[in-house]
């Protein structure tokens, strides 16, 4: 016999009834095997796997499909916001089902949820319109960055985008190496300052960008900076940098994140004093 645990696990640990049922699980079988606990009846007519990513089992609760941050976090993308809220997309039509605790952020975005994940492509049209430029443009280079993204589905992503920010996916690049880079790329082009991304410094290695050919600046991607021997190496770098005619300034995440300003301040002002001095 079909074992319904095996058929879901089969079909992403998620599966509406009558899916399951032409698959051959007749009805006695799934609630048989809903009382022993070996499958869930997320609700009327949707089923789960135990197992279930929660994420996806509160949006399946909800009506829907998971979509924006959280989606593209589980599709391995870099996302800057939290995963809570949700953002559970139902379509144009879709209706909300009322659950305990729902705290859902709901898309009626046009086009047909299924259950589960929305693919990295809807995500990210997805969170463009709901989170804006900067968020989607660093998922968009993490995507990318990641093989999410075949070259078609860039062209569709930016089609799909509002006229005014098709720009995006013009200047996106496939190196950017963490999303926090792609954003203080985006917000220095904003501020009409080209940067060279990724750029071999002989004597000094690889740096996140360089300005001027004089201005470098490192961007610490990590949440947590881990230790003495980074400092170290990030030291003798900037020593290198200097002895070279290089200014060096470094910024980490809560910097770019919390404190934007005073980073765009300092660059300001160094470039100044690069220009100055050229
Ligand atoms: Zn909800
Ligand atoms: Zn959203």
């Amino acid at each position: 016999m079909l074992d319904p645990t095996v058929l879901l696990a089969r079909l992403g640990g998620l599966a509406r009834g009558v899916e399951l049922q032409r698959c051959g699980m007749s009805r006695p079988e799934l609630a048989k095997a809903v009382r022993e606990k070996r499958i869930d009846r997320v609700r009327p007519g949707v089923f789960a796997s135990p197992a279930l990513n929660s994420h996806l089992r509160r949006a399946a609760l909800h009506g829907g499909a998971l979509t924006c941050g959280a989606a593209l976090r589980l599709h391995g993308v870099w996302v800057l916001c939290d995963d809570s809220p949700l953002h559970v997309w139902v379509g144009r039509r879709g209706r909300v089902n009322p659950h305990v605790g729902c705290q859902c952020v709901t898309h009626y975005f046009r086009g047909t949820p299924g259950l589960g994940l929305v693919d990295v492509e809807t995500a990210l049209i997805h969170f463009h319109r709901c989170r804006g430029d900067e968020a989607f443009f660093a998922a968009f280079e993490s995507a990318w960055k990641n093989r999410l993204l075949s070259s078609a589905a860039r062209m569709r992503i930016r089609k799909a985008l509002p006229a005014y920010a098709r720009w995006l996916v013009d200047i996106g690049r496939s190196d950017a190496d963490s999303g926090l880079e792609s954003l203080v790329r985006l917000r220095l082009h904003m501020l009409g300052i080209l940067v060279e991304c990724q750029v071999l410094i002989s004597g000094v290695g690889r740096v996140d960008f360089i300005i001027d050919g004089r201005l470098i600046l490192e961007i610490d991607g990590r949440r947590n900076h881990d230790g003495a021997s980074h400092r170290h190496k990030d030291l003798a770098r900037d020593a290198a940098a200097s002895a070279r005619g290089m200014e060096t300034l470094r910024f980490d995440f809560a910097q770019v994140v919390y404190d934007w300003s005073a980073v765009q301040t300092a660059i300001i002002a160094a470039l100044a004093r690069c220009r100055e001095h050229a």
